[in-house]
């Protein structure tokens, strides 16, 4: 990949990762990002043994390891307390490293910032593209801080809202909201929770997950049929209306705890599973761009930098670029469809109140699922 000319645009987990890899190919990478301070909004994310084996593949597993939280299992509970189970998580990344884990957002958007200025890519903060034209040769992108510039390939990863895909494929389904969103605070970490511990209620359902050695973050599911503003003043009384039907007393101790700096954030879900092609002629999308899932399985990060790794194996792979893109749009597609869809199938059921067994089912399939090799 020497000669080549690649120009990724959106800065976020799946950008910043086809940018390490590409640069580690011997590209010559140009990223672009819209947000002038490249920011990642402050609430936990949670990871799979399949991210941790991702992290291993960029070089920032240790990074990682220090500055976020690895563990093992996932603790279910009733709303009173009692363990119901505990799930395994498997050691995907090694026999070292836990089966999962949870880090701030914007702590592990700095490690992946870091790793990728350090692995020589060109970034350009506050710019988005204007157009792009493609020849059989090339792609003449014009920029809007004025620039124009001609490559090899256009890597759009510029998220759930993607302007790439508005461009590429106007058609294209729209994100559709899933009934549920999810409120998320920070909350300093008790002793006694040491991994993922869930609590599920009848329509609602509390988390929590560490995120450090002193910090938890909170994740609770609410549904709600209509995706209306929510007021920010009404945060915190509405977080803690969610936990007072849950007798836990771990639960019990958070809901007393919050406050206006506990970080709250409320979300509604929403989901995208865009068909095939993932690209045309020599602009191609990975990440939220394409398949955009709902939490319910903690995987829509990992899909996305996965998406990077094989985007670029598959491109140093291939003389010809249309083999390299089909080969990488193969190599994703089935999985990238079954977190979506099994993830769809999982807020479902919880809004519905329906059949915990498929609940759990699913659950189980979908895990070890993403524990195959990519
Ligand atoms: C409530 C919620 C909870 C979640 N929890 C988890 C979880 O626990 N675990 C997990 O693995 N996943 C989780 N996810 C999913 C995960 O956050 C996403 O899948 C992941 O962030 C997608 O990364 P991305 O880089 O593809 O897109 P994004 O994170 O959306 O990044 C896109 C980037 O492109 C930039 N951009 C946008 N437009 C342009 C443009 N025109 N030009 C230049 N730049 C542009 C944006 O500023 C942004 O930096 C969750 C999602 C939601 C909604």
């Amino acid at each position: 990949m020497k000669a080549q000319r690649i120009l990724i645009i959106g800065g976020g987990f799946s950008g910043m990762s086809a940018a390490i890899e590409l640069r580690k190919a011997g590209a010559d990478v140009d990223l672009v990002e819209i947000d002038p301070e490249w920011r990642n909004y402050g609430a936990g994310i949670s990871l799979g043994g399949a991210t941790l084996r991702a992290f291993g593949q960029l070089g920032i597993l240790d990074a990682f390891l220090e500055h976020g939280s690895a563990h093992d299992g996932v603790s279910l509970r009733l709303p009173h307390g009692p363990c119901i189970a505990e799930l395994p998580t498997p050691r995907i990344a090694g026999p070292s490293v836990p089966g999962g884990g949870a880090i701030m957002r914007p702590v592990l958007a700095r490690i992946l910032a870091d790793a990728t200025r350090a692995a020589g890519t060109n970034v350009r903060l506050g710019c988005t593209f204007k157009t792009f034209e493609q020849d059989a040769s090339g792609v003449d992108v014009t920029f809007s801080d004025g620039r124009r510039q001609r490559y090899d390939l256009v890597v759009g990863a510029d998220g759930l809202y993607s302007g790439v895909r508005a461009t590429l494929f106007p058609g294209a389904p729209a994100p559709q909201y899933n009934g549920q969103a999810v409120w998320r605070a920070v909350v300093p970490r008790p002793p006694e929770i040491t991994t993922a511990t869930i609590w599920i209620g009848p329509r609602v359902k509390p988390g929590v997950n560490p995120v450090s050695k002193s910090e938890m973050y909170l994740f609770v599911t609410e549904p709600r049929p209509l995706n209306e503003r929510v007021d920010p003043s009404t945060f915190l009384d509405h977080l803690r209306g969610l936990l007072a039907d849950f007798p836990a007393s771990e639960l019990q101790a958070i809901r007393a705890q919050l406050n206006p700096e506990s970080l709250i954030v409320f979300r509604p879900l929403e989901g995208l599973l865009v068909p095939r092609p993932w690209s045309k002629g020599r602009v191609v999308m990975i990440g939220d761009a394409v398949h955009a899932t709902t939490p319910h399985l903690a995987s829509g990060a990992c899909i996305g930098i996965e998406d990077a790794i094989v985007l670029a194996e598959e491109l140093g792979r291939h003389a010809a670029l249309p083999a390299s893109l089909a080969a990488y749009e193969e190599r994703r597609w089935e999985r990238c469809r079954m977190v979506v869809e099994n993830s769809a199938r999982l807020g479902e059921i919880e809004v519905t109140g329906g059949d915990k067994a498929e609940h759990e089912r699913i659950m189980r399939d979908s895990l070890a699922a993403l524990a195959q090799p990519i």
